[in-house]
């Protein structure tokens, strides 16, 4: 069915960015301010967000742990770029607004004794292939 997508969809920097709207927000995503990684007790999901597909891509078998970082950014940075083929980004979930198609980035980070789950909207002049 066309606009469907299933959460194994693997999605490239350019179906990542035709996908989405801007960063700016709209009343129904206004609650999640996460322009760096931010941490949240569970997995987002709908109604809030929409599935889009993953940024794993299937013809790797064990996605790098290599972070790409810019000058004067880090892991949780704002500004950090969003390297689509290093960690974590490379294992991540992608979802969306369903109403002003802000992008969303999820992936959980699992410890010996602890789980994190972890979210990132995504402002699209950051996406790095
Ligand atoms: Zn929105």
């Amino acid at each position: 069915m066309p606009g469907m997508h299933a959460m194994d969809d693997f999605l490239n920097a350019e179906g990542l960015r035709a996908a989405l709207g801007p960063a700016t927000g709209c009343d129904h995503c206004a609650g999640l301010q996460c322009a760096g990684w931010e941490s949240v007790t569970a997995p987002l999901g709908a109604p809030l967000l929409q599935p889009l597909g993953t940024l794993r891509d299937p013809a790797i078998d064990e996605p790098t742990y290599l972070e790409r970082h810019a000058e004067g950014t880090s892991f949780w940075h704002a500004r950090a770029p969003v390297a689509l083929t290093h960690f974590p980004y490379n294992r991540c979930t992608v979802w969306r607004c369903p109403q002003c198609r802000r992008g969303f980035l999820q992936y959980t980070e699992a410890g010996g004794y602890y789980v994190d789950h972890r979210v990132r909207a995504i402002d699209p002049a950051l996406i790095e292939a």
